[in-house]
């Protein structure tokens, strides 16, 4: 029998399609096993359901202490799990860390938000008083990207969880290692059986879960397994949809400025994670001139000078991409941006060492008669030129998305003009767009989301607000018109 599929606190086989994960910097196989089958996606969502019942109804106190033991569980799998995300998706060690420590934080965040947004209270009123309590959903879907699959998916579940409810969770078929060490650490943790289950699988698991008894979604990925899962839950207002998706996002650099520090912000915004992060910046909008040349010149010695290797190398700033297909699709997106005019200032280039990995690639599309909105999840940056602030604050805005944005200069006026006029839900100044505060609210307008931002305000999606008017004993009401 394999860990694949867990329900009720018991891992089964899958009865699903067999399926593997290779590490995509040295092709080995990471984890394999079968997906969910249909039936057991059933069975996930009933055995939530039933645990609904009791979870939902235990004092708070009760859930904060066994999500509070979850998170030093984390904390001593914490290298486990850095690990298990690195051979899988291809990230450096280093980021790996990152991630498992952002797991453990998101706990005591998660505790902090639930108190101030989800808490309850009470008014005195000349009937009696007023309540504001909140209430759990009941059975939350929670989706995973395979980019952060533990820290993503978890910043959903521990959340949702606090609040009362439970939980299905399918993790990301490109990197599912991490779910068995969460519910290790959850299950070290006393949390009951059934609170939170896991059906491993890819489209189809997936698809049996969105058709499944549940109460909420919760999903972080791509714009378009969003938009296909909002059109899919249309009409059914019932179902509480977060959905935390992608973006174009501009990072606009305007002088003056120390040249070699905005270059540092702009490669680091476009490179890091090898483009795999929601917050990556795509589009780097300078102006036309000496000053736009000369940082130009230091994004793209940046952009050669990256130590790219496996994981766990000496140094490396990134890894491979998630698959070799990524790397293809990375490649073709490139081409098609040069068929349209761009010139490469530096090629994104499949390596010769096979798997997932490119070098970081710099193209102008200035001058390009037709650039697809679209995210391509990899280093490649595109520049911008422009003649004005005005017209870099036009093209910023010019996308269906909105995730992250950000402004380098020293220019007070530029960076109040920029927070007024950019639409964007993360907004940076003189930092790399990519990196978010666990303690802000992450998420953005148009196909970004749903405006149901997740991190500090996910608390607000994991519970409904009950409002009650209380008078002790029943009076006898007056109003005019009315019978005495
Ligand atoms: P994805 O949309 O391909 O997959 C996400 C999840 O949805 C996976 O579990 C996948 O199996 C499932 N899925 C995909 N298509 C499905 C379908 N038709 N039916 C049922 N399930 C389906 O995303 P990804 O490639 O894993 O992650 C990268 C994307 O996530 C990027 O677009 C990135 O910008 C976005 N992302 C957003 C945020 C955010 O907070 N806004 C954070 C990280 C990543």
């Amino acid at each position: 029998m394999t860990n694949d599929v867990y329900i009720d606190g018991n891992w089964q086989s899958g009865e699903g399609a067999l399926f593997e994960s290779k590490c995509p910097a040295t092709g080995n196989v990471i984890w394999k096993g079968h997906a969910a089958g249909a039936d057991q996606v059933v069975r996930a969502v009933q055995s939530a359901r039933k645990a609904f019942q009791d979870w939902s109804r235990r004092p708070q106190n009760d859930r904060t202490k066994i999500l509070e033991a979850y998170a030093v569980e984390l904390g001593n799998r914490s290298e486990q799990i850095a690990l298990a995300i690195s051979q899988d998706m291809g990230k450096a060690l280093w980021e790996s860390r990152g991630e498992a420590n952002a797991m453990r934080g998101k706990v005591g965040i998660s505790i902090q938000a639930q108190v101030e947004r989800a808490g309850s209270k009470m008014n005195a009123a000349d009937f009696g008083s007023t309540h504001l309590t909140h209430r759990a959903h009941g059975v939350m879907a929670v989706f995973g990207p395979f980019n952060f699959p533990g820290h993503l998916p978890n910043g959903h579940i521990v959340p949702a969880l606090l609040a009362g409810n439970t939980c299905v969770f399918k993790p990301s078929e490109l990197a599912p290692s991490v779910a068995e060490i969460m519910i290790e650490a959850f299950a070290a943790a006393g949390l009951p059986d059934g609170c939170l289950n896991v059906v491993h699988g890819g489209r189809e698991a997936g698809a049996a879960l969105l058709d499944g008894d549940i109460s909420g979604l919760l999903f972080t990925g791509s714009a378009q397994t969003g938009t296909f899962f909002h059109k899919h839950y249309a009409g059914r207002p019932e179902v509480i949809l977060a959905l935390e998706m992608g973006g174009n996002n501009p990072l606009i650099i305007w002088d003056p400025v120390e040249i070699e520090a905005a270059a540092d912000i702009a490669a680091q915004s476009s490179f890091l994670t090898t483009g795999q992060r929601c917050s990556c910046a795509r589009r780097v909008i300078l102006p036309e001139g000496k000053f736009g040349d000369a940082v130009i010149e230091a994004i793209v010695e940046r952009a050669k000078g990256l130590t790219i290797g496996a994981y766990d190398e000496e140094d490396i700033f990134m890894g491979p991409l998630v698959s070799e297909t990524a790397a293809e699709n990375a490649v073709e997106f490139q081409m098609n941006l040069s068929k349209a005019g761009g010139k490469s200032l530096r090629r994104l280039k499949r390596m010769d060492r096979g798997g997932g990995f490119v070098t970081a690639g710099v193209i102008d599309v200035t001058d390009a008669h037709y650039i697809a909105d679209e995210e391509l999840f990899g280093p490649l940056m595109q520049i911008v030129r422009v003649k004005s602030f005005d017209e870099a604050i036009q093209r910023a805005n010019n996308t269906r998305f909105g995730l992250s944005g950000g402004l380098v200069s020293d220019d007070d006026n530029l960076w109040i003009q920029a927070h007024r006029d950019m639409r964007v839900g993360i907004l940076n100044r003189n930092r790399p767009t990519a990196g978010a505060s666990g303690s802000m609210p992450f998420g953005g307008p148009g196909l970004s989301g749903n405006f149901r931002p997740g991190a500090y305000y996910a608390a607000d999606y994991c519970a409904w607000p009950q409002a009650s008017q209380v008078s002790d004993t029943a009076q006898r009401l007056s109003a005019q018109g009315f019978p005495k």
